[in-house]
């Protein structure tokens, strides 16, 4: 009997052999234990399984065990919207600067202002005095 597992690790599927106990993850090199794991179709045939593993489009959708989050399809008016909901201005301050700057840590003073054009400036202004950012060269902020 085989079955469709979900790797711990990386998340990927791939089909395992339920009569071994274990089985690493070709991608990621993980160890599942085969009677802990969650299997989410068995069959004796794994020619079945493999076919229904590569003709999901989004494995997560296919196995449903978590709705699909909701798709923002654009991140800059999600960011707009989560600021609308933080009521404590240090907090929206805090986290506008760190969506902005995301992984490179810096952002530059024409990202908020096509954001937040009527608050841009007051924003930035707080953001340096108190000591979330601060400008390195005119118009770039460097997260602290
Ligand atoms: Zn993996």
């Amino acid at each position: 009997m085989y079955g469709i597992i979900l790797c711990s690790g990386c998340g990927s599927p791939r089909v395992i052999d339920l009569s071994s106990a274990r089985s690493k993850c070709p991608r990621c090199a993980k160890a599942a234990d085969h009677h802990r794991a969650k299997v989410h179709m068995r069959s004796p045939d794994q020619g079945e399984l493999r076919d229904a593993m590569w003709s999901l489009h989004s494995p997560k959708g296919f196995f449903d065990e978590e709705p699909p989050a909701p798709k923002e399809t654009d991140p800059r008016q999600a960011l707009v919207r989560r600021l609308e909901s933080i009521s404590d201005p240090e907090e929206r301050l805090a986290h506008a600067a760190r969506v902005l700057s995301g992984e490179k840590g810096h952002f530059l003073r024409e990202e908020l202002e096509e954001l937040l054009p009527e608050e841009a400036e007051a924003m930035l202004k707080a953001m340096v005095e108190q000591g979330i950012v601060y400008e390195p060269r005119p118009g770039r902020y460097q997260r602290i």
